[in-house]
């Protein structure tokens, strides 16, 4: 069976217009002997529409509802794109996350996807039907209706192309693919005709949203092939997939990260385990904690500071501050006036002189590194949040990068 999964996101159903615009590339698929399943993200800025009239009602909304509210996005785009279809003369079925099969774990608001049962899909493609399916939403062991995350019809999309052997999923998005830096900061950004999934995954998990982390996770896991494209030019988009030999590019983008929050313990004893009780408590929590910086430890005490997603920000300062006195520390403190801005490249390990060149490209434009973190693939700094911008252009700048 020759199945396509195409992924259309909020700005490309956003109104019937794009509602149009994309049935057209789903039937050309169809018309094209294959089997084409659809997943659909919430028009333009429904979800963000959602969160603001729950915020209106209870600011403190429990994420089981949250998560009830957020799914219908998905579920206008999904009938109605399957009526333009309709309207157009060919066979088609809309399907909510749970009639497609996708069951998540219970974690609301950021559930991941346990396991999909395509049987109802395959069902349907047999019988000739174009499948939509609603983006971003599985059900739980308690029959609830889970989110997967900001972002998360791409991994619905990946999931499914995983579960049902598809060719190649695509990704159809307002922009016709993945630049060296978001072209909206950066104006002369590059499209890169190929990324690896390393590399594309480390730009989504430092800030990059065209693709949700998770979702390239998951195609690097189960090897799918994934290509992110225009839903309005026809042209050649990005091929995620395995890289055979990195070219000479060191630096393959830049990106930012303005969604972090810089939290400190401030004079903890300088004794053993404090790290250790800091992270254990967190971890309780399942906060995912990223960039660490410890000071040097003076007059028998020492400073920890870290970040943290701004999601996860009031929950870790709260704990922290809980647990004070056992820390045997004086105050947290906590500022949302940060970025992280990182460069990214397979080729940067073998290559000195990356680091060296991304700190120059700061300095020429007077901007002050707070905290550094390095990695294989990546280098991190985390600066002021309004520099992040001029960072991102400068470093893209000194790379050459266009
Ligand atoms: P969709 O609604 O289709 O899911 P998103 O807004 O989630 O679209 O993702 C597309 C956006 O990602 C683009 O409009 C672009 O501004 C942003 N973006 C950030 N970094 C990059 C990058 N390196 N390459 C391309 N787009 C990027
Ligand atoms: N509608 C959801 C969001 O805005 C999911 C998605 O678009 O992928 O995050
Ligand atoms: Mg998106």
């Amino acid at each position: 069976m020759d199945i396509v999964v195409q992924k259309f996101g909020g700005s490309s159903v956003a109104d019937a217009e794009k509602l149009k615009n994309a049935a057209k590339r789903i039937v050309d698929a169809y018309d094209s002997g294959k089997f084409v399943v659809v997943v659909v993200s919430a028009q333009g800025d429904t979800t963000d529409e959602l969160l603001e009239k729950a915020k209106q009602v209870n600011p403190a909304a429990s994420k089981r509802e949250m998560d009830m509210l957020l799914s219908t996005g998905e579920q206008i785009s999904m009938s109605l794109l399957a009526m333009t279809i309709e309207a157009m003369g060919y066979p088609v079925v809309s399907l909510t996350g749970w009639q497609a099969g996708i069951s998540t774990n219970s974690k609301y608001s950021c559930s991941r996807i346990k396991k999909v049962d395509t049987e109802r899909i395959l069902r349907e493609l047999d019988s000739k039907r174009i499948v939509i399916v609603a983006g971003f939403q599985g059900i739980n062991k308690f029959d609830d209706i889970t989110t997967l995350g900001r972002g998360g019809s791409d991994t619905t999309a990946v999931a499914l192309a995983a579960a049902l052997h598809a060719q190649v999923c695509e990704i159809y998005t307002d922009v016709d693919g993945i630049y060296t830096a978001d072209p909206r900061i950066v104006e002369n950004a590059k499209k890169l005709k190929n990324i690896s999934y390393d590399e594309m995954l480390e730009l989504s998990s430092l800030g990059a949203n065209v693709l949700q982390n998770r979702s390239v996770e998951m195609a690097l896991k189960y090897n799918v092939k994934l290509e992110v494209k225009s839903s309005f030019e026809k042209i050649p988009g990005t091929v995620i997939k395995e890289v055979e030999k990195v070219e000479k590019m060191i630096v393959r983008g830049v990106t930012k990260d303005d969604n972090i929050v810089l939290v400190s313990i401030v004079n903890i004893e300088n004794t053993p385990g404090k790290a250790f009780k800091i992270f254990s408590l967190l971890a309780r929590e399942n906060i995912n904690i990223d960039v660490i910086l410890q000071s040097v430890g003076r007059g028998g005490t020492k400073d920890i500071t870290f970040t943290v997603d701004f999601d996860n920000a009031a929950t870790a300062v709260r704990v922290l501050k809980e647990n004070l006195s056992a820390l045997g520390a004086d105050s947290v403190e906590y500022t949302e006036n940060v970025s992280k801005v990182s460069v990214v490249g397979a080729g940067m390990a073998s290559n000195p002189g990356v680091a060296a060149l991304m700190f120059e490209a700061l300095s020429d434009v007077g901007i002050n590194i707070n905290m550094i973190s390095t990695s294989e693939i990546k280098i991190s700094v985390l600066i002021d949040q309004k520099d992040s911008k001029n960072a991102v252009r400068a470093i893209h700048d000194k790379f050459n990068l266009a």
